[in-house]
């Protein structure tokens, strides 16, 4: 019997068909999938064939808060009477569901103003947000770094989320959505709690292939931690380029005005997405002296001239 029995589930997002991971020496599945009859169906059958009856799940452990990954959670444990955990910081936004809904909208239409994103986009992206079919409340665990579950070890790893967490057991490595093989994880959008996402991103990206070589992401199939680690930081230094040249030197853009420089048309969560991600850079360029701010509602940038190696500044 294998450790770690990797499980396809949903039709797919932007970042590919979503794994969960059953551990069933340890009576545990990682990130069971999205809300929906067919993802469902298809973790029950991946439960099956680890050879593991749905009572003997114990534990339902969480990477973070986003629906592809943490949709099933309540109704596995529900079904398995098995307990749900995540890390502290987004425990909340499943386990007060409801209120913590709430909160989100209100916070990313903030975010969304800030970033000088017009008010028809801001509009449908709120309105394209529907509720996912989970209890209001619910009883999560709130986990922090280093403490470990039925042997299943959490090491926080913020950026995509605040609270997102990746999953060491019998030395192998559970990703989540810090690095994925075809597709770079949104950082920015994604959460809008952070105050320096990327910084957060890519010191948890550090830390990961510090220590191992390959992981089991939370979308696709076992990945070079290592060569997608360079990867992503290959991505980040390009794109804080790309951000510094669509800055004048006068005057001042909108982080949204950086994005539509960068990837043209957006709309929905794409819009989100792209507005965040050229907002984490702003706050890094920001840091390395290398922009100045002005604004509030909306915030805006202009270059500082000179000479920034924007490649090592990334993490100053
Ligand atoms: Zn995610
Ligand atoms: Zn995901």
């Amino acid at each position: 019997m294998t450790a770690v029995r990797r499980v396809p589930v949903g039709a797919g997002t932007p970042e590919g068909v979503n794994s969960a991971y059953v551990l069933p020496d340890a009576g545990v599945v990682v990130d069971p999938g999205p809300p929906g009859e067919d993802a469902w169906d298809a973790l029950r059958g991946g439960i099956d064939d680890a050879g593991l009856a749905l009572g003997d799940v114990e534990h339902v452990l969480v990477t973070h808060w986003h629906a592809d990954h943490a949709g099933l959670a309540t109704r596995l444990a529900e079904a398995a009477d098995a307990s749900v955990a995540m890390h502290a910081a987004d425990a909340p936004l499943v386990g007060d569901y409801a209120a913590e809904r709430d909160r989100r909208l209100e916070r990313d239409a903030a975010a969304l103003c800030r970033w000088g994103v017009p008010e028809d986009v801001r509009d449908r992206l709120v309105a394209s947000d529907r509720p996912s079919p989970v209890p209001d409340t619910y009883d999560v665990r709130a986990l922090s770094d280093g403490e470990s579950v039925a042997g299943v070890e959490l090491v926080h790893t913020p950026g995509h989320t605040a609270g997102h967490a990746s999953y060491v057991y019998d030395g192998r490595l559970l990703l989540g959505d810090l690095l994925l093989p075809t597709y770079t994880p949104n950082v920015g959008g994604s959460d809008t709690r952070t105050d320096d996402p990327l910084a957060d991103y890519l010191d948890s990206v550090d830390r990961v292939a510090a220590e191992f070589d390959r992981g089991e992401p939370g979308h696709g199939t076992t990945m070079d931690v290592a060569e997608e680690a360079a990867a992503v930081r290959e991505h980040h230094c390009e794109r804080a380029r790309r951000v510094l040249d669509a800055l004048p030197e006068e005057g001042g853009v909108t982080p949204w005005a950086v994005a539509r420089d960068l990837f043209g048309e957006m709309n929905g969560i794409h819009a989100k997405f792209g507005a965040g991600e050229a907002s984490a850079h702003l706050r890094r360029l920001d840091a390395a002296g290398a922009v100045e701010r002005s604004g509030e509602n909306p915030v805006e940038y202009r270059a500082v001239p000179g000479d920034h190696s924007v490649g090592s500044n990334l993490t100053p």
